[in-house]
């Protein structure tokens, strides 16, 4: 007879099989069981027809991959410990020494930031190319062009480029696409097929940390294709680097992904009423929100996401110039539900003032304003109380 001990961790008892609930079972796991060695010897860790090791997947990690996939129109997905670690898990699974890869100018900043840094180091050149003029993108790809960024709308600055013109230049020439697909989250526009044409990107990454999660407490990303040879080659990288995520995470997106729709047309709703509302005062130079007419790319976005009409709850503004930076500031502290902080997607309105001038390229593209720019991301909170605060703070200034 074994000792309570040891029938305490080997216990004989089984609970009924078939238990079935809204949310689906967590699993957590480093070790996986094997049968017998056999089975141990049989088990390929690249499929999901088995388990062989908690980093390389679990039934919660593999229906939480389901649902992503599902949601942006993709075949296959992995996740990433973060955002900005699914953007590095594709540099690393196709992009070797001497290859070059092509970010739009108002990219995600800490993509820029990775170019400059670890991949530099490892001899893969990067440029910037203007996200706004498909002929500038189209004129520096080359023989060492591996992989193109793109972003729907732009970091911070929100222009919307023409996407399929951008595609379509990158597959004349056979070059690999990538598209930052946080903003759209699936729901905007269909990554993989523009409009129903077939046409679309190679690859779409999301920080999950955004809409997916909407909880502004969990940070994970997703790699998603339609193509079983660009997934093969993502997930042994995938491996190779040993990017697991938090059972607790999973769990969270699990949650919070079928209240995702509901979630982004509630922050699009009072984020085009704010901008809107925006516009129209005299402290405003410029709303930039690619759903509002006369803002950059507002014709990209109608072509590729009227069939939705549907937009983010994020937009910029630019300040007349005539406020100094500090004003701006100072608008930005005076205000009360909106908070301080970066990331977005969550409850709670943030705000953030960015200094253009240190973003973007004058040689590549040009930035056109004077004035300070503020981001908002609009929360769930009620858009007229959001309002009122705005107009506090704007009467401050
Ligand atoms: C937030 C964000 C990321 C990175 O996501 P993290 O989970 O914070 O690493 C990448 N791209 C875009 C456009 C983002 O907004």
């Amino acid at each position: 007879m074994p000792k309570p001990i040891t029938d305490l961790i080997h216990h004989p008892y089984k609970p009924p099989a078939n238990f079935a609930a809204p949310q689906p079972g967590v699993y957590k796991a480093s070790t996986v069981f094997f049968a017998d060695v056999a089975a141990m010897r049989a088990r390929d860790w690249k499929t999901k027809a088995g388990y062989t090791y908690g980093l390389h997947g679990t039934p919660t990690t593999f229906t939480l991959e389901e649902r992503l996939a599902t949601l942006e129109g993709g075949t296959e997905c992995l996740l990433a410990p973060s955002g900005l670690a699914a953007i590095a898990l594709v540099a690393f699974a196709f992009l070797k020494t001497g290859d070059e890869v092509l970010l739009p100018d108002n990219a995600y900043g800490p993509n820029k930031a990775l170019c400059n840094g670890e991949l530099a180091n490892f001899g893969i050149t990067h440029r910037l190319y203007d996200p706004m003029n498909p002929a500038d993108l189209a004129a520096k790809l080359s023989e060492r062009t591996r992989l193109v960024w793109l972003e729907a709308a732009g970091s911070v600055t929100m222009e919307f480029p023409d996407l399929p013109a951008l595609v379509a230049a990158c597959r004349a020439r056979g070059v690999l696409t990538a598209l930052d697909n946080t903003w759209g989250a699936g729901l905007a526009f269909a990554p993989f097929d523009f409009n129903g044409s077939g046409q679309g990107v190679d690859i779409s990454i999301q920080a999950l940390t955004k809409y997916p999660s909407g909880g502004g407490d969990v940070l994970m990303g997703s790699v998603i294709t339609r193509d079983e040879r660009l997934h093969r080659a993502l997930k042994l990288s995938h491996m190779r680097i040993g990017f697991g995520s938090a059972v607790g995470d999973v769990e969270a997106l699990l949650r919070s992904l079928p209240s995702i729709a509901l979630r982004y047309e509630a922050h699009d709703r009072s984020a085009r009423e704010l901008a809107l509302w925006l516009a129209d005062r005299a402290e405003i130079a410029q709303v930039l929100h690619p759903a509002l007419e006369g803002s950059p790319g507002h014709a990209n976005w109608l072509r590729l996401c009227g069939a939705t009409d549907l937009a983010a709850g994020l937009f910029s503004v630019v300040f007349d110039a005539r406020y100094s930076a500090a004003q701006v500031d100072r608008f930005c502290d005076g205000l009360k539900l909106f908070r301080l902080g970066y990331s977005w997607g969550g409850p709670i309105s943030l705000v953030v003032p960015y200094d253009i001038g240190l973003m973007r390229d004058p040689g590549v593209s040009h930035w056109p304003h004077k004035g300070t720019l503020v981001r908002f991301s609009i929360g769930l909170e009620d858009a007229e109380d959001l309002r009122a605060d705005l107009e506090q703070a704007l009467a401050a200034l």
